[in-house]
């Protein structure tokens, strides 16, 4: 949850040794610029951060943080102290790669102060992760998980992909198992969809790629929360469970909460409340612009207030906080709910209207059944 309203800071990582085919997220293959990169997300560090709140999170995600070597990492974060003010309880997060994992690595993010890491296993299925073109084998991500958990965290999380072509039910509830057996604090369960301009995109145009179909993208769904809500987690978000709400990420809460965040690096976007700016998306228009002391920004937008209630609406119906019964369009409002609360899609919690677990599974299109 939002503790104390301040902002959260993201820095992009623009580095992976390949690239996944469902991956639509900006990185490169050439690890040659990280020291490059690292100059820049300082330099835009020291023009953004002046004059603003302190910071109470810290999102290392990418791309693959965890590629960068022991004085990167190091340099990144003691660079980002020396600029940025943070609260005295920040929650810093980085995400990490199976196949980078080591106990001496975990060690150093310790003693730089991350308190939360989230490792990318995506499957423990040797053929699973075959398919899902992932650099680490199944074995290895069990080995990681299982460095993770001993690796004194205070939280650490998994992220796993469903929906996968030929998964089946049976098989994906053996991999939640797994994930479960390690003790995570958190899991955020994906399902595998075609995005932008990325290999599976072109098989799938080409009728190579056979995903699931939407009912069975539904079940599958299902069967998620139930397994997961069962062991005791709450299914805070559309694909966000957590141990308990002290274990929710406090980073990405902001992002479905409209908090203002910051973001630095090649193709990170930032939020103040009103507008919304991102940065050149490739690694070498970020460098110019920073080298020649202009801004990183490629564009922005302000929303309108209409814009920014719809958006309330939209973030609030994929959490488990929902809205407030108040936020919505006041004429017709009680027939609306009625109708939606009898269909299964909302809950009314006192003055809070929350979704259902089918309501999740339409979270998109219910601010607009209730404003209908
Ligand atoms: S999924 Fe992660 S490791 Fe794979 S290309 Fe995308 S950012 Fe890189």
């Amino acid at each position: 949850m939002n503790r104390t309203g301040y902002p959260g800071l993201y820095v992009h990582v623009p580095f992976c040794k390949t690239k996944c085919p469902y991956c639509d997220f900006y990185s490169i293959p050439e690890t040659g610029y990280v020291g490059e990169w690292l100059k820049a997300v300082l330099r835009e560090a020291s023009l953004c951060v002046p004059g603003s709140p302190p910071f109470d999170s810290l999102y290392i995600g990418g791309g693959t943080p965890s590629l960068l070597d022991h004085d990167d990492i190091e340099g990144l974060i003691a660079g980002l102290r020396d600029v940025c003010r943070f609260d005295d309880v920040t929650e810093v997060t980085i995400e990490l790669n199976p196949d980078d994992v080591t106990k001496e690595r975990l060690a150093l993010y310790r003693s730089l102060g991350v308190n939360r890491v989230s490792l990318g296993v995506q499957s423990f299925n040797e053929e699973e992760v075959r398919f899902l073109g992932r650099r680490h084998s199944g074995r290895q991500a069990q080995e990681a998980a299982r460095l993770v958990a001993e690796g004194g965290f205070a939280e650490f999380g998994i992220d796993l992909m469903y929906g996968l072509p030929g998964q089946s039910a049976r098989s994906w509830r053996q991999t939640l198992g797994q994930a479960l057996s390690y003790g995570p604090a958190h899991l955020s369960c994906y399902q595998l969809t075609v995005e932008g301009d990325t290999a599976f995109s072109r098989l799938s145009r080409e009728g190579r790629l056979d995903l699931p179909d939407d009912a069975t993208g539904a079940r599958l769904f299902l069967t998620t929360s139930q397994y997961i809500t069962g062991q005791g987690f709450i299914h805070y978000e559309v694909s966000n469970f957590a141990r308990g709400e002290g274990c929710v990420s406090r980073h990405n809460v902001k992002y479905w909460q409209h908090t203002p965040y910051l973001g630095l690096g090649p193709s990170a976007h930032s939020f103040s409340g009103r507008r919304r700016w991102w940065n050149h998306r490739r690694l070498e228009a970020y460098l110019r612009h920073l080298d020649g002391g202009s801004s990183a920004v490629e564009g922005s937008e302000t929303l309108s207030e209409e814009q920014v209630h719809l958006e309330h609406l939209l973030f609030g119906f994929r959490t488990m906080w929902g809205v407030e019964l108040k936020e919505l369009p006041g004429e017709g409002r009680a027939n609306r709910l009625e109708d939606l609360r009898r269909r299964g899609f909302v809950e009314v919690r006192g003055q809070q209207v929350v979704p259902t677990l089918t309501g999740y599974l339409f979270a998109d299109r219910l601010p607009l059944m209730i404003s209908a």
